[in-house]
């Protein structure tokens, strides 16, 4: 399906089909995401928690109280990015990954329910919008990339939920602003500028080192993009952050192609 006829068939399936809990799935109105219910479980990571990590590292976005095994934060880093020191800069989390999120993600990305992406955008968007923000000297970013799917699993999934929830996001920042040409300049979404070269188990319970191993050498910069990597700053997009292995793969394959800096954006966290 063509991306006009898919605008028709949203719109349509809006008339048709009044909006449901992302999460629980009982009605509720049009612009809420999750029901009363499951909203009381959704904690959303602010600006400022964000800004001077008062209560999360600033570089991966870990809660400060997250349990034990060297993962506290006691700077303004964690254990795990003081020793690790990964390729991207910041971390820009949206929400905590609790239950009624958790679900919401699942029922999107294997249920069926490709649709939810649209509406858990507007929660990704207010974390893009504090990542585009230039702070500390650095540039405005200049390309959106979603972490990509290996070929073989998008065919199977048909989508990538990075990517959805990526346009969707930047969708509702044009769609917010009544006067276009006073709207913070949106970076492009890219979608064929990082591959993902190699397929990779499901990470489900690995630990980090695990996770960090099994991503190794899994993405590349696409050949005709290699010079236009360099220089530049990128967002990274992703639907949850474990441990952070999959997008500090990618950023270091981008710093290491000559990218002037990666900062990480994700809807969910897990703590
Ligand atoms: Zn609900
Ligand atoms: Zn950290």
């Amino acid at each position: 399906m063509n991306a006009a006829l898919r605008d028709v068939a949203d719109g349509l399936a809006q008339l048709c089909w009044p909006a449901r809990c992302a999460a629980c799935a009982v009605f509720v109105a049009e612009e809420s995401v999750f029901c009363a219910a499951c909203h009381a479980g959704v904690y959303a990571l602010g600006e400022d928690e964000d800004g001077g990590g008062a209560g999360f590292c600033t570089r991966c976005a870990l809660p400060r109280d997250a349990a034990g095994g060297g993962r506290g934060v006691h700077g303004p880093q964690c254990g795990v990015c003081a020793r690790t020191d990964p390729a991207f800069a910041r971390t820009h989390a949206a929400v905590l990954y609790g239950e009624a999120v958790a679900t919401a993600i699942v029922r999107m990305k294997h249920g069926g329910h490709r649709h939810l992406s649209r509406r858990l955008a507007r929660l990704l968007w207010p974390a893009l919008r504090r990542a585009m923000q230039t702070r500390g000297g650095s540039d405005a970013p200049s390309a959106v990339l979603p972490v990509p799917l290996h070929p073989r699993k998008l065919r199977r999934r048909g989508f990538n939920q990075a990517l959805d929830l990526a346009l969707w996001a930047c969708r509702i920042a044009r769609a917010g602003t009544a006067n276009a040409h006073l709207a913070p300049a949106l970076p492009p979404v890219e979608r064929s500028t990082l591959l993902r070269i190699r397929n990779t188990a499901e990470l489900g319970h690995a630990g980090p080192a695990e996770r960090r191993h099994l991503v190794a050498g899994a993405f590349a910069i696409a050949p005709r993009a290699r010079a236009a990597v360099v220089g530049r700053r990128f967002l990274l997009v992703d639907d949850v952050m474990t441990t952070g292995a999959t997008v500090g793969e990618c950023a270091r394959v981008l710093r290491s192609g000559g990218a002037a800096q990666v900062d990480v954006v994700v809807l969910a966290r897990a703590p």
